[in-house]
């Protein structure tokens, strides 16, 4: 039986497995069907303290790894399928095997839902393509850059990319912004961002070099063809929760995210705590995902203590 099983190896984990190795709980890390996470997926990180030149995602989470092994940290790849939170210790189960254990931490974090459209991949990552303002928005300084979506994210993102580019077209479906009041009105406002209403992209075009130069976009319901010239394409359609396993199992909202107590990492069923983007809708930076891994295991090597005495 292990004391600790942690599920998921993105930043809240690996941060996670740091902690709890070094207070010498020997955790077993789950790596699931996407090591590391989403920060393998971003090119380099300008924004996570410490690093004054920047750090590719590849090397930071690298880097997380190989404190966690040094530690005492196992690592397993497999994916959990389910848990069984009837039994004591808690039980996990893989395709082809379970695993008993007193605590868990859950760190599968969220996937940016995408549009699955043509050039979508092919310029996804350092060639045009972000799903995050924050991590590669200063990348375009004085360029035309397009935000796609409507709601919360697309309009903090498109305010935040006003800050460098030159111009940012906000791409919607339809004509009214899905965003809170407040959001709406600060981004109609801004001089620099444009809407572009009743507008679905189809294609994303790139030039000669390999690199995003153009939306290729339908009008609806009109079905004209229109092509907005842009340098960057940041989607901001929404964000999946990675909680599958869990739903029926673990309170989570009605987005997928799992809920836990105020102010605390510890779910409402006893032992299982979350950390990261998992159960977190609104910030979603590595460094936030690192700080929840950080109390997430603060708080378990707590209450396993607890429960020992
Ligand atoms: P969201 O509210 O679900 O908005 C997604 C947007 O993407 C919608 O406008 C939707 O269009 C559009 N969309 C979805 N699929 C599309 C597709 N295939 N093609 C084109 N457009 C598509 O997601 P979110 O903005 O990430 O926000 C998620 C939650 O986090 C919300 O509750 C939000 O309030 C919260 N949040 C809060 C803050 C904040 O308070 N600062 C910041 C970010 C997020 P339709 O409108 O037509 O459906």
């Amino acid at each position: 039986m292990e004391d600790l099983i942690i599920i998921g190896t993105g930043c809240a984990g690996l941060t996670a497995a740091i902690y709890t190795a070094r207070a010498g709980l020997s955790p077993l890390v789950f790596e699931g069907p996407m090591p590391g996470g989403q920060l393998t997926a971003t090119s380099e990180i300008e924004n996570f303290p410490g690093f004054p030149d920047g750090i590719d995602g590849y090397s930071l989470i690298e880097n997380m790894r190989r404190q966690a092994t040094r530690f005492g940290a196992r690592f397993e790849y497999a994916t959990i399928e389910t848990l069984n939170l009837n039994t004591t210790p808690r039980q996990l189960h893989t395709t082809s095997k379970t695993y008993e254990t007193r605590a868990i931490i859950i760190a599968t974090g969220a996937a940016p839902r995408l549009l699955d459209i043509p050039g979508e991949k092919e310029f996804f990552g350092g060639k045009g393509v972000s799903t995050c303002a924050t991590c590669d928005g200063a990348f375009y300084r004085d360029m035309d850059v397009a935000i796609i979506g409507g709601g919360d994210s697309a309009c903090e993102e498109a305010l935040f990319l006003a800050r460098f580019a030159s111009r940012v077209w906000l791409v919607h479906r339809r004509d009214k912004l899905r965003a809170s009041e407040i959001m709406a009105r600060r981004v109609l406002a801004h001089a620099k961002i444009t809407p572009v209403w009743n507008t679905a992209p189809t294609a994303i075009l790139g030039d000669d070099a390999g690199l995003v130069r153009a939306i290729a976009c339908q009008t609806t319901p009109a079905g004209q063809l229109v092509e907005i010239a842009c340098k960057g394409v940041f989607i901001a359609i929404g964000h999946k929760p990675n909680t599958q396993p869990f739903a029926n199992i673990l309170p989570m909202d009605t987005n997928g995210y799992l809920l836990t107590a105020t102010g605390s990492t510890h779910t409402q069923v006893a032992g299982i705590f979350a950390a990261g983007d998992c159960a977190d809708s609104i910030y979603r930076q590595a460094i936030t995902a690192a700080g929840t891994g950080c109390r997430a295991a603060i708080e378990a090597e707590r209450w396993l203590q607890h429960r020992e005495h």
